[in-house]
């Protein structure tokens, strides 16, 4: 099973999009990468989940990749009576220390900290912005406000509190508690939320202590201020335009999504782009005009990987959705502007031996007429330099370790594969050939660069770059 496709489709799992037959769905439309988000449902409901995705694995025989998403200092509110209630503007609603279930004129907020933080005229945004309500009064335990801005508010959503500055741990409790738990299930990225410095990355990557790569996810103006030493401490990085949006002005997102990709292929780390892509198909069966650009625009600007949030979670249209973001990928990619884009973007940082084989291996595939890159990979490393390039070519990627294939898998264009552990680069010529071929990308008579390191099994050692015919591969004439 090959993708066409080089950009990566991420989707968040949720009530929508629960079952065996669902995930399957999910991942023959496109989803390269299933999102756990630990915000929302108990951990009986994450092992489940995380079960049926490697089952699925298993099945499909293709490495998927698992990005476990922690919710990190966020507010959110209560329940509601109901699930959920309309709020129109000019009303009156109150946020109070209740542990009780909300109705029309109040909820629940379980973080006390908030109603003593706040002041008289300041916003509070509910649902990434969608909701605005400004403080009439507040209390030790609660605000009393008014709607400035209506419309529905559910079962946990998110609260921001753009004018108030709140002295919360970057892990909380429960985020400790969560990444323990989803770094003995097994995952391959952990996500970070609403990180403010590379501190925070380095005392979640102790924590995990090589159970997980590390993702940051960029949603406080704070975190640009320092966006240079969090990509040192990070693996990946995550622009969360939700709350990024309603932290600092919306129409200042683009620009920062535009940097921080440029900045994450500068240091070939993969970046996703996430939140509100496709958000209308969360109740329709086709996107706006509007949302398939935005999706166009991501594919452009070389992103790793597009984001789906509640549009697989939570939506009426998940397959739909995975759907629309592989379509969309694939047009961009085929449009020979994309090519021109990769190319002139490319980055001039050349520092290693790696970087200079990967550069080699590219030119070579642009030049000739190989089926594909063959690149083996311990750490990870090569795979990620290789993947900076953008080639134009297809990118097999081989290592002996699963967890580093689930992780690579979020890379652009890879298609990784797990080999059999190996000795020497006779059999690695061997072993590319015999996968290239069976993963049909390429015939007998055709040919494939390998990109390996001699001696085998030291990582951080590329040095060989072969270009060979697959059948003499296999006949041991190569
Ligand atoms: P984050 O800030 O981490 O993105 P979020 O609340 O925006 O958190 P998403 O995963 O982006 O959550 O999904 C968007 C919406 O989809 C949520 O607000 C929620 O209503 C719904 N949703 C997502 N996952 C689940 C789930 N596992 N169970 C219930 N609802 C979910
Ligand atoms: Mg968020
Ligand atoms: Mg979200």
């Amino acid at each position: 099973m090959k993708r066409e496709r080089s950009t990566k489709v991420v989707a968040t799992l949720g009530p929508a999009s629960d079952t065996e037959n669902k995930i399957r769905e999910l991942f023959e439309a496109g989803a390269d990468i299933f999102r756990l988000n630990l915000s929302h449902g108990d951990h009986e409901a994450v092992r489940q989940r995380h079960q049926k995705i490697r089952r699925i694995e298993e099945e499909v025989g293709r490495p998927i990749g698992i990005l476990a998403d922690l919710q990190g200092p966020k507010i959110r509110c209560g329940t509601f009576a109901r699930g959920s209630e309309m709020l129109v503007r000019g009303q009156e609603f109150r946020f109070d220390s209740e542990d009780i279930p909300g109705d029309k004129s109040r909820v629940h907020v379980p973080v006390e900290a908030v109603f003593s933080a706040m002041t008289p005229g300041a916003s509070i945004l509910v649902n990434d912005g969608q909701i605005r309500l400004e403080v009439n009064e507040a209390g030790q335990d609660f605000a009393r406000c008014r709607v400035i801005e209506g419309g529905r508010i559910s079962d946990r959503k998110g609260i921001n509190l753009p004018d108030v500055v709140l002295p919360l741990a970057a892990l909380s409790d429960k985020d400790r508690d969560d990444l323990e738990f989803v770094c003995e299930l097994g995952i391959d990225w952990l996500a970070l939320s609403f990180v403010q410095r590379a501190g925070d990355i380095e005392e979640a990557r102790q924590l995990a202590n090589g159970r997980a790569a590390i993702m940051a996810k960029i949603e406080k103006p704070a975190a640009l201020e320092c966006f240079d030493s969090i990509l040192d401490a990070s693996d990946g990085i995550m622009v969360a335009r939700g709350d990024l949006g309603v932290e600092m002005s919306v129409h200042e997102v683009p620009p920062v999504q535009k940097r921080l990709i440029r900045r994450c292929r500068a240091a070939a780390k993969p970046v996703i782009v996430a939140t509100q892509m496709l958000e209308s198909m969360i109740t329709s069966p086709v996107p706006t005009r509007a949302e398939v650009s935005d999706v166009a625009q991501a594919v452009y600007e070389g992103a790793d990987a597009i984001m789906l949030s509640a549009e697989s979670a939570a939506g009426k249209h998940p397959t739909a959705s995975v759907h629309m973001m592989h379509n969309v990928a694939l047009s961009v990619e085929r449009d020979p502007t994309f090519r021109q884009i990769m190319e002139a973007s490319r980055t001039g940082i050349r520092e290693t031996v790696t970087d200079a084989m990967t550069v080699a291996a590219r030119e070579i595939a642009e030049t000739t007429e190989v089926k594909a890159i063959c690149c083996f990979t311990h750490s990870g490393t090569t795979g990620r330099l290789i993947s900076r390039e953008r080639p134009k070519r297809p990118l097999l990627i081989l290592t002996p370790f699963p967890e580093i294939a689930r992780r690579l898998c979020l890379l652009w264009g890879s298609h990784c594969v797990v080999t059999k552990p190996i000795d020497s680069f006779g059999e690695a010529v061997l072993d590319a050939a015999t996968i290239a071929r069976r993963e049909e990308f390429g015939e007998k008579d055709d040919r494939v660069i390998i990109l390996a390191g001699v001696p085998f099994n030291v990582p951080g050692s590329t040095n060989i770059i072969r270009i060979a015919e697959l059948q003499s591969c296999e006949d041991g004439t190569a």
